[in-house]
């Protein structure tokens, strides 16, 4: 398979589930609507995103403070953040079967199917929405029938109550985004650190959306978790800073090895984005299901900061020392979505090839990201002086403490299924231990993508590895 070809969604569902890396949640009780469990190399990969995310844009910078806040966040912050006046989607409803969609949604799949039909951009106002949903005729994707009901705004926050009581006084939401704490904890890092502008809150965590339409596997789920910085400004130079968060979010992407002929940069146009926002530009990636948003960032004005200071009556403003103001910092916004770095990682890295006439799938991943960077076998599972040999060679590639690094060991089956196994969650680089290695201490390295091998000394396997991953960064 060429590197170009996308993989099918069964074929990668297929593998998620077969290696452990996603299974789908509650199944032995039929499941739940699209909700997704990780499973080992699920979770090792997440991770490693989400801490490789943590090194590059927060540890490695001294303009950055990280935040990890509640879950769950007075009501009040909702309010003033407009979340819950406005944070919808628009529903329509088929009368005939009862099925709901995203008018939006509806629209922007029959332009694709029927690129002659001359259209204009589709709009977020409900009566344009219905007028263009009517005009165009657009049938009903689960009855066929034409019959649909006026579009809705459907407010996307999920509810709960804290403690017995189920009212209103006791409601609170699951947050939608982990943008709203940084806003409300502002003044706590600027009391606790003194932090000139420009500077940075961040935080990475759940957020939960009751999605009119989820699905398209792990890419929209109502429960993800999201990377997200609050990159705080003098707006004077917005625009340099967004220049500047713009190129960050492309090293990133090229530090985690997503192809780059995949991904694509959409100035949102002004009827589309907030309407505090001067700027919004949406990083897409070309899924299996078509373009579809990866990461946004957004320049957002002082709009949030501002609506909570008016809202709560707390300052939210910056004394600069040297100017001698005081006013309410500018924010640009990068946000991204670790689910959706999981699936535009493994279906940039998915490919086919053909090794001793058999088709053979493997995961191009980085060092990096991979979940194990090596593999070690004995050559024979019944030969105890090799399965021994073995355990040693992968507690010294493994090391220990800060140093450690995930190595899968293996013993079952023939060495070719073996090899299979590990190509097919993407590791690297897989040792062999066979009697030549009692012999003379060398060890053949295999690598994934080529297939090729070659031996070298136990004693620089560890290093072997360690050079490779520095190769990555
Ligand atoms: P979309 O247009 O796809 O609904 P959005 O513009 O509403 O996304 P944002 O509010 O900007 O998304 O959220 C920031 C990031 O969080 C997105 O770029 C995406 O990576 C991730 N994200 C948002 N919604 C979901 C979801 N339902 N499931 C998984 N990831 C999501």
């Amino acid at each position: 398979m060429e590197k170009e070809q996308q993989v099918s969604m069964e074929k990668l569902i297929s593998l998620c589930k077969r290696r452990g890396f996603v299974f789908s949640g509650s199944e032995i009780y039929g499941g739940l609507a699209n909700a997704w469990d990780f499973g080992p190399l699920g979770v090792a990969l997440k991770n490693n995103i989400k801490q490789l995310w943590w090194r590059f844009f927060v540890e490695s910078r001294d303009d950055m403070y990280g935040l990890d806040a509640a879950l769950l966040i007075n009501r009040k912050v909702w309010q003033a953040s407009g979340h819950e006046a406005t944070f919808s989607d628009p529903l329509v409803e088929c009368k005939k079967c009862h099925s709901r969609f995203r008018a939006d949604e509806l629209l922007e799949k029959y332009f694709k199917e029927n690129p002659q039909v001359v259209h204009e951009s589709i709009s977020a106002d409900l009566l344009k929405l219905d007028r263009d949903v009517k005009s165009f005729n657009i049938s009903c994707p689960s009855c066929g029938v034409t019959d649909w009901g006026v579009p809705k705004q459907f407010n996307l926050m999920l509810k709960t109550f804290l403690g017995p009581v189920e009212d209103d006084a006791n409601m609170v939401y699951f947050r939608p985004e982990t943008a709203q704490a940084m806003f409300v904890d502002f003044k706590h890092i600027l009391n606790t650190f003194s932090p000139k502008l420009p500077f940075g809150i961040a935080q990475i965590g759940k957020a939960f959306r009751n999605e009119i339409t989820p699905g398209n596997f792990i890419f929209r789920t109502r429960e993800f978790e999201q990377m997200e910085i609050e990159y705080f400004i003098k707006k004077d130079n917005w625009q340099e800073q967004f220049e500047g968060w713009l190129s960050e979010m492309k090293k990133w992407m090229a530090f985690i090895g997503l192809p780059e002929d995949r991904i694509h940069y959409l100035e949102v146009p002004d009827g589309e984005r907030a309407h505090y926002s001067q700027r919004t530009v949406d990083i897409e990636f070309d899924f299996p299901f078509g373009k579809k948003e990866l990461y946004g960032l957004a320049y957002r004005g002082n709009f949030d900061l501002q609506s909570h200071q008016d809202a709560s009556g707390q300052s939210m403003e910056y004394f600069d020392e040297e100017t001698k103001e005081k006013f309410i910092p500018h924010v640009i916004e990068p946000s991204l979505g670790v689910e959706r770095t999981v699936l535009a990682l493994l279906t940039g890295a998915y490919r086919e090839d053909e090794q001793n006439g058999e088709v053979r799938a493997y995961l191009d991943l980085n060092m990096q990201v991979a979940p194990y960077k090596a593999a070690v076998f004995p050559l024979l599972a019944n030969k105890p002086d090799l399965v021994t040999k073995a355990q040693e060679v992968r507690k010294a590639i493994q090391g220990a403490g800060m140093t450690f690094l995930p190595v899968a060991f293996d013993k079952g089956g023939n060495i070719g299924k073996r090899y299979r196994k590990q190509d097919e969650i993407g590791t690297p680089y897989c040792f062999t231990v066979d009697f030549q290695t009692l012999e003379d201490d060398t060890i053949t390295v295999r690598e994934r993508n080529s297939a090729t091998q070659e031996r070298i000394k136990v004693s620089e396997a560890r290093k072997f590895i360690e050079e490779k991953m520095r190769g990555d960064l």
